[in-house]
């Protein structure tokens, strides 16, 4: 057996990472080093939207990488212009700015945010931001993130952030009275680190509302619940709403690393030449990963699967958790699923991996499932069956 607790003397110690190194993978299903095989449940924290290995995926990103890889955005990309055009058909909204991650593309809204202010005359803009939020790990992401672990030892803060409560418009008015300052409203539309937190489709109808009233962006941090996961493109889809902001990474590329910001009418003629690039941004592996992705969801049923293999999940956890006073919520939507017990749960990530199977625990207490959109009905009974007696067993019984 290869050892691996001592497998990373030269990187920073950034992670609390599990004794386990894998090696390759087919579907939802991961070999570690050793030879031993595991459920996926996690798809690398929501971003194997494919599952590994895909057999139409592959051969698409081996034809990319033979042809071009990198050329820098002095140059038109044309499978960025392929890529927009998707994302502004499935969204609704009108044109796209690419970068690499999740962080990038929030980064990127929140200057869309202050600019929109500062071109309506607004000096000091502030933008609403949420309790539980997680908006990455930039100075100003995680200024706007609201979990004081991610802040702590890294202030001061970015200032500009009012923070209010989810789900409760009453708060938000509250909170921005008479605030002239306010330029935009910022959330998840289901917080992921935050715990799996769903915002109401009531709420998400009243924020629209409220920022066509007052004249706010509103912009959706979909990074984590977008692309199909929760059986629509965009989780704030099931609301009927439209945003003016939504940036998107995670699950875009299926693994490749790429995110976007989406900007409807409002926001898109924001930035212009010299405000706001990046070197990787857009680049012709990154945006072939986003295009194909996109139409193997389509092609395969996928967004259809995510919400039947979802709910199916969803029904028997309920069933096999019914009652049990150490479970206190299950909640979520389609592929996104959150299990809250009534205590702290880290641990649960090694047992699950010794019963074989991979997840994650976020905000302490709570088991997240972010499998992979082509999981199939009887892989989401597998999940049940080597999940649920791992969590019984560790809340006795
Ligand atoms: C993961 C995540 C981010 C940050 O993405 P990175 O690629 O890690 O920078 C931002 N917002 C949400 C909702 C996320 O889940």
């Amino acid at each position: 057996m290869a050892s691996i607790e001592a497998a990373s003397p030269h990187t920073m110690n950034t992670y609390g990472r599990l004794p386990i190194a894998l090696s390759h993978g087919q579907g939802v299903r991961l070999w570690d080093v050793n030879g031993r095989e595991y459920l996926d449940a996690l798809a690398g924290i929501a971003v194997n939207t494919l599952g590994h290995n895909h057999p139409k995926l592959v051969p698409a990103l081996q034809d990319q990488v033979a042809k071009l890889i990198h050329t820098s955005n002095y140059y038109h990309v044309p499978n960025q212009e392929k890529l927009a055009a998707k994302l502004v058909e499935l969204s609704g909204m009108s044109n796209v700015f690419f970068c690499s991650t999740g962080l990038e593309a929030n980064e990127a809204a929140l200057k869309l945010a202050r600019k929109y202010g500062h071109d309506k005359g607004i000096e000091r803009p502030e933008i609403v931001v949420y309790e539980k939020a997680f908006h990455g790990r930039s100075i100003a992401t995680l200024s706007a993130t609201g979990n004081e672990k991610v802040q702590k030892g890294f202030g001061p803060l970015v200032e500009g952030f009012i923070r209010v409560p989810l789900n409760d418009i009453g708060a938000l008015k509250a909170k921005t009275e008479g605030n002239r300052n306010v330029v935009a409203v910022f959330f998840e539309t289901i917080q992921g680190e935050g715990g799996v937190n769903p915002m109401r489709a009531e709420y998400l109808r009243q924020v629209r509302q409220l920022c066509d009233e007052r004249g706010w962006l509103l912009m959706i941090d979909e990074v984590q619940c977008g692309m199909g996961r929760t059986g629509k493109w965009f989780a704030h889809q099931w609301a009927g709403i439209v945003p003016d902001v939504m940036p998107l990474a995670k699950g875009l590329g299926s693994g490749v690393p790429i995110g976007a910001v989406v900007a409807g009418p409002r926001a898109a003629g924001i930035f212009q030449p010299g405000n706001h690039g990046t070197t990787f941004g857009g680049n012709p592996l990154a945006t072939r990963a986003g295009v194909e992705t996109i139409r193997i969801v389509e092609e395969d049923g996928l967004l259809e699967n995510a919400e039947r293999v979802g709910g199916r999940l969803m029904a028997a956890l309920r069933r096999e958790f019914e009652g049990h006073a150490g479970v206190t919520e299950i909640r979520g939507q389609g592929l996104m699923i959150g299990i809250e017990l009534a205590k702290p749960c880290g641990v649960l990530t090694q047992k699950a991996a010794d019963n074989g199977l991979l997840i994650s625990v976020t905000a302490d207490n709570v088991i997240r499932l972010v499998p992979a959109l082509i999981l199939t009905e009887a892989e989401a009974d597998e999940i049940v069956a080597r999940l649920v007696p791992v969590v019984k067993d560790f809340l006795g019984g």
